[in-house]
């Protein structure tokens, strides 16, 4: 089946009596010619590239305009000593999602979930679980079939390019993909997923692409952190049985609609929001002159 529709693998699930990612899987195969056995290898290699962004990860580093690096550093540091607000797995969600998109800015190698600018969404929610025993590699590598299939219906209905539809369309999608992914890992129905995805969506409607200096390192590394946190946050509703008022499937085609009206200076241009700002265009003149 085409994956581009919560509605419709909702009712696979429920006709076949398969899981979310079964289906998932079961598509690819189908609509690329992979083999299941190739497809989980290549996941495994994605969920390891996940793994090494963060575990190589230098609070040392400095992006080429030093806008961004250390700040992973300085939120593992506060999560020692701070007694974080939030507590201390979502301390580490945000530590993991910080470390992955510094990573990204300064060159280093990350997996792209759904792109490069959002790739510290997804493994800052899932490895603080795995470094706590509460997840396996392989419920992992299954999980992120869950990703795979919320970001297809995604792709399918709207967009996954900042340069197409806004930030909604890169933090909001991967937020998405780990609300669902969260919600599936804590045993949560196709319908929860579903819910968790859209609830995770709607909450960043409208939320522009405006890179300072057309670089994707700011909003984009902060953001990463917001889009994790608002993907538990998602998932935790879900799961108490709070649904969406909004249809997940609508949900999706009103952010592709909201993309289409954005206007060209909100969509990866550097030209509106921060970037357009007194500071934001002294920080892209002086990286350019
Ligand atoms: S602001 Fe733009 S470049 Fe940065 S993460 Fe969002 S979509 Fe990507």
């Amino acid at each position: 089946m085409k994956l581009d529709s919560f509605a419709e693998i909702i009712n696979a699930c429920a006709d076949s009596g398969k899981s979310f990612p079964q289906i998932v899987a079961e598509s690819n195969t189908e609509n690329f010619g992979i083999a299941p056995a190739d497809a989980y290898t290549r996941m495994r290699a994605i969920w390891r590239t996940m793994l090494d962004s963060v575990k190589n990860y230098d609070p040392a580093d400095r992006s080429a305009s030093g806008l961004s690096g250390g700040d992973g550093g300085k939120m593992d540091a506060y999560a020692v000593d701070g007694a974080p607000l939030c507590g201390d797995y979502l301390a580490d969600v945000m530590a993991c999602a910080l470390k992955t998109a510094e990573s990204n800015a300064c060159m280093k190698r990350i997996a792209a979930a759904p792109t490069a600018g959002a790739c510290g969404v997804l493994p800052a929610v899932l490895l603080p679980l795995y470094r706590r025993g509460l997840l396996t590699e392989d419920d992992a590598i299954d999980a992120l079939f869950v990703s795979a299939g919320i970001g297809s219906v995604i792709a399918e209905r709207a967009s996954m390019s900042g340069a197409e539809a806004g930030c909604q369309a890169e933090i909001g999608a991967a937020s998405a993909m780990a609300a669902g992914t969260l919600v599936y890992i804590r045993k949560g129905s196709p319908a929860q997923i579903a819910a968790a995805a859209g609830i995770a969506l709607q909450n960043l409607m409208g939320l522009v692409c405006d890179p300072v200096a057309g670089l994707v390192e700011v909003p984009c590394v902060k953001r990463n952190a917001a889009g994790a946190v608002n993907a538990c946050a998602a998932a935790d509703m879900a799961l108490a049985g709070i649904t969406s008022r909004i249809p997940p499937d609508q949900i999706v085609d009103a952010m592709g609609a909201v993309g289409r009206r954005l206007d060209e200076s909100l969509r990866e241009t550097g030209r509106g929001g921060l970037a357009a700002t007194p500071e934001g265009k002294r920080i892209a003149q002086e990286f350019y002159k």
